[in-house]
């Protein structure tokens, strides 16, 4: 029998839509501006925290130190994945990597932004492997040092990368499959291994691991940054060591010169370049955490198509939790001929999960072109205003997310007292309603975070259909409209989608 999540009731549906339309009126109401950004709070300057926050950033123990007890999180799930029970529910491997990190994972950049990435254990083993050290840059580095073609320098890749994975995890079901979860984490660490090998710098980080451009795109929102203590000082610096590295220490990863950096999508928060910098002029910084999605972050062609395809598969992934969504599934596979695991049904719905928000997106953008005067570059409109996908992607996926963590995380202890399940059954029906009823979150905590989601999500897409909508099309008044009914309607499906019960993942 499918259990179902009770969706976000209606009242609290209402509540949000009125809220809306009143922040969709006073951004009308408010004259246009270029708003300046407070430059935020320097945590090493402030007085106990600033101690700690500038040994955190220059010991290399710490970030170490996490970096194993992730690899041996991640070697435990591959073992039980390979030698586990094939009970999902009972392997650490399933529940580990689904329920509890691939779900977790995108709660984490609210409030620490790429962080995951500097103790990925796919980059650490990766590393490793290659340069047969734990830490301390190492010459030579073990790599052929070849320079990524410039085919694939972008972002396409980590989007193919991307969709394969959602077909994978969606369709495919490996995330009920212990073994296949296993061999997917081999998969990785082998990618990003042999992309160290063969590639300068951390390529795989930089152009290829969906993963990690996800963090990175949805961590333009994160409420911190790692950022210079004072620009001028970067500005007279002639080693620029936190490049190039030094002697110790490896250079960035991902080819970022620290005094000129203004977005945090390919920082990885390693941390090499606050080992390096010879006058420890970097810190981490609290910010607002629209600052980047509304000026700092440059808009390009690649860019903003992960961008929109991240909010087309994050409501794909959503639409597919439905308990409708198999019978569709169903009624599509017998109107084209499939049968079997229904394979190829599942990866049309994907393509047009893809296709349709892409255009629906297209053809507000060319509405925003048609009203206005100036008629300016398609492509650079298309490029400019992707950046209000990202705070409505980032807010469903973040609500949809914590409602299955709530939810679903019950049963870990026993989990890590037998992370095999050797000798275990599937779920009783006892159990299961057990897991139903015990939830982290209490039902209003719950909804009050997703409702607030809501509004934080569609609220920043106000800001920034505001103020790049200003800088795109100067005098732009009454022609922004059609990207505010953009993120009304996109809100309105998200808060649909909330709305309707939710397959649990057990
Ligand atoms: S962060 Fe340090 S090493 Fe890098 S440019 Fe600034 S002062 Fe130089
Ligand atoms: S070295 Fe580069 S990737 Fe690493 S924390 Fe510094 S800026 Fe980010």
């Amino acid at each position: 029998m499918t259990m179902t999540h009770p969706g976000l009731p209606g009242e609290w549906i209402t509540t949000v839509i009125i809220i809306m339309f009143l922040l969709a009126w006073r951004v009308f109401l408010t004259s246009p501006y270029h708003r300046e950004f407070a430059s935020g709070i320097t945590l090493s300057n402030l007085p106990y925290v600033g101690k700690i926050a500038k040994f955190s950033v220059k010991t290399p123990w710490l970030l170490l130190s996490l970096k194993i007890v992730m690899v041996v999180l991640f070697l435990l799930i591959i073992a039980a994945g390979l030698f586990g029970t094939p009970i999902a529910e009972r392997n650490i491997a399933t529940v580990l990597t689904w329920n509890i990190w691939w779900t977790g994972l995108v709660i984490s950049v609210f409030f620490i932004g790429t962080a995951w990435c500097a103790v990925c254990p796919w980059d650490s083993l990766a590393t490793w492997l290659v340069r047969r050290r734990l830490w301390n840059r190492v010459h030579p580095n073990n790599s052929l040092n070849l320079k990524v073609p410039r085919w694939l320098r972008s972002v396409w890749p980590a989007l193919l990368l991307f969709i394969a994975l959602t077909w994978l995890e969606l369709g495919f079901g490996i995330t009920t499959s212990p073994y296949l979860t296993a061999l997917l984490s081999l998969l990785m660490i082998i990618m990003a291994t042999m992309s160290l090998a063969i590639y300068e710098g951390k390529a795989f980080c930089r152009y290829f691991c969906p993963v990690g451009r996800t963090i990175g795109f949805y961590s333009e929102l994160a409420p911190v940054e790692l950022r210079p203590v004072d620009t001028d000082v970067c500005a007279k610096c002639t080693t620029i060591d936190c490049y190039h590295g030094t002697q110790t220490v490896e250079p960035c990863p991902t080819h970022l010169v620290m005094g000129r950096l203004k977005q945090n999508t390919y920082c990885t928060s390693c941390g090499n370049c606050t080992r390096s910098c010879p006058v420890d002029n970097i810190s981490w910084r609290l910010r607002s955490p629209s600052r980047e999605a509304i000026q700092d972050a440059r808009p390009h062609w690649d860019e903003a198509w992960f961008m929109i395809s991240l909010l087309a598969l994050t409501e794909f992934h959503g639409y597919t939790m439905l308990p409708s969504f198999n019978q569709q599934l169903s009624k599509l596979a017998l109107f084209i001929g499939d049968s079997g695991q229904l394979l190829w049904s599942f990866s049309v719905l994907l393509l047009l999960s893809l296709i349709l928000p892409a255009i629906a997106y297209v053809l507000f953008v060319g509405m925003v072109r048609w009203f206005s005067k100036s008629k300016p570059e398609y492509k650079k409109l298309i490029s400019g205003f992707a950046f209000i996908t990202l705070p409505l992607a980032f807010s469903y996926h973040i609500a949809h997310n914590i409602s299955h963590l709530s939810r679903e995380a019950g049963g870990l202890g026993s989990l890590l007292t037998n992370p095999f399940g050797f000798g275990t059954q599937p779920l009783s029906m006892m159990e299961k309603h057990m897991r139903y009823t015990d939830t982290l979150l209490s039902e209003g905590v719950l909804y009050t975070l997703q409702a607030g989601l809501m509004l934080f999500g569609f609220w920043i897409s106000l800001k920034v259909i505001h103020y790049r909508g200003q800088a795109l099309l100067p005098k732009s008044g009454i022609s922004l409209t059609p990207m505010v009914l953009y993120a009304l309607l996109v809100t309105g499906f998200h808060l649909w989608l909330l709305n309707q019960p939710m397959t649990m993942r057990m």
